[in-house]
């Protein structure tokens, strides 16, 4: 759609019979499209150095504009951009139309590339030649297509392209540990922490039947976790300060169930205790020191069962791609075949969970537009 003004014949081949296929379940069915907060440092690569330099691109700064471009309103959810219509079904047949009548676009659907020759100055796709080619087949998620990374990325190695190490990225944390799954539901304000990579985030924390969910999951799983994770039920406390308001109620006859309602849903804390070995009637005036250590392992350390490897197509996206030392940064234009571009999640860009991917996307898109008009006028 950028292109629409681009005096040449654009062909868009899509395996799917319909566009966005995929799109239409994004953000839960309301697709966040942006963040407020939206740098190099919400994304990871395996150049590191490289995304920062791509991050320099003036487009990163028009992401509002560009939204607007493509005709997308949005209404901010805290810090995340969402579509105003709430609706990502009706937004992609909205686009999907736009498409049909952009007078320059050839619509191909239902037509997988199975491959692309270099001929001459072009590219042969199914019996055609092509002056550019744009790469935006996405990553290893695909809707009911679950395939092998090298059937996946077999377009780009063909072309002499290299792909980094590839992960499913944005997931759940998948665990056996059936006391914890009977609270399946319970959302809660948590901070987990990779001990061996020595990374955390803090934010909202679901308890499925299978493991962990939600924001902070989401977030926490954008890089291959080790087996050595822990769980804090009290990020905004500190376990020192926890401590002493325990011991500040030992005069009192206080509950120490009742008191740690303050802090976490009634189900939790049974659980917790439970696991403390603590009996829930307990007053805090009768809580040995040893329990209270307990107690305290439990709320600040509370060690994860091993982990099961996360698999596509559970996760949202995929940690790795296509690697970003053979893309010029400016124009992400291949340096192995001039004309041959990569946009959105096929590259080695996988950002966190809030609006961070489709906003990639849609920015390289914008970067592969401009960078094709300036070609053709060169
Ligand atoms: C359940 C779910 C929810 C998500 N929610 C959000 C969200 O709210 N916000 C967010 O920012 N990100 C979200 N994401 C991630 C986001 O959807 C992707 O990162 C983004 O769509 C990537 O865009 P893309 O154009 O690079 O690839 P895709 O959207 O994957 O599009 C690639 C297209 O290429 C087609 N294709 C692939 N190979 C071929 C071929 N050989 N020939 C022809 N066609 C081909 C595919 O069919 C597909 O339609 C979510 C992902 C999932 C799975």
């Amino acid at each position: 759609m950028f292109l629409k003004n681009y005096d040449a014949n654009i062909t868009l081949f899509e395996q799917n019979p319909h566009i966005g296929r995929k799109l239409r379940i994004t953000g839960g069915g309301r697709m966040n499209v942006g963040n407020k907060i939206f740098s190099a440092k919400e994304f990871s690569s395996s150049s590191k150095n490289l995304l920062k330099r791509l991050f320099k691109n003036r487009h990163f700064q028009r992401r509002d504009e560009i939204l607007s471009e493509l005709g997308i309103h949005i209404v901010w959810e805290k810090n995340r951009a969402i579509l105003r219509s709430g609706n990502a079904k009706k937004e992609v047949e909205r686009l999907s139309c736009a498409l049909h009548s952009q007078k320059n676009v050839i619509l191909k659907l239902g037509k997988k590339i199975e491959g692309i020759e270099k001929k001459g100055n072009g590219f042969m796709i199914d019996g055609e030649l092509f002056y550019a080619v744009i790469l935006a087949q996405g990553g290893m998620y695909r809707m009911g297509d679950l395939k092998h990374q090298e059937e996946i990325y077999k377009l780009p190695i063909s072309l002499g392209h290299t792909i980094t190490l590839v992960s499913p990225s944005l997931g759940s944390l998948m665990f056996t540990d059936t006391e914890l799954a009977k609270l399946s539901g319970l959302a809660f304000y948590g901070k987990l922490t990779d001990i061996e990579q020595k990374r955390s985030v803090t934010d909202d924390i679901l308890i499925t039947h299978i493991g962990l969910s939600g924001p902070a999951v989401l977030d926490f799983t954008a890089q291959k976790c080790s087996n050595n994770v822990e769980l804090c039920f009290l990020p905004d406390t500190s376990e020192e300060d926890f401590r002493m308001e325990v011991n500040s109620e030992r005069k009192g006859s206080m509950i120490l169930r009742t008191f740690l309602k303050k802090f976490l849903p009634q189900r939790l804390v049974d659980e917790i205790l439970r696991r403390s070995s603590i009996s829930t009637d307990i007053q805090i005036a009768n809580l040995q020191k040893k329990q209270l250590r307990a107690l305290c392992t439990t709320l600040f350390h509370f060690r994860l069962p091993p982990l099961q490897e996360n698999i596509y197509p559970s996760c949202w996206t995929t940690c790795g791609g296509v690697s970003l030392s053979e893309i010029r940064t400016a124009t992400l234009e291949s340096k192995v075949i001039p004309q041959l571009y990569f946009v959105g999640e096929i590259l080695d860009v996988n950002g966190l969970c809030g609006g961070y991917n489709i906003g990639f996307a849609s920015i390289s898109a914008r970067i592969v537009a401009d960078a094709i008009i300036n070609s053709a006028e060169m």
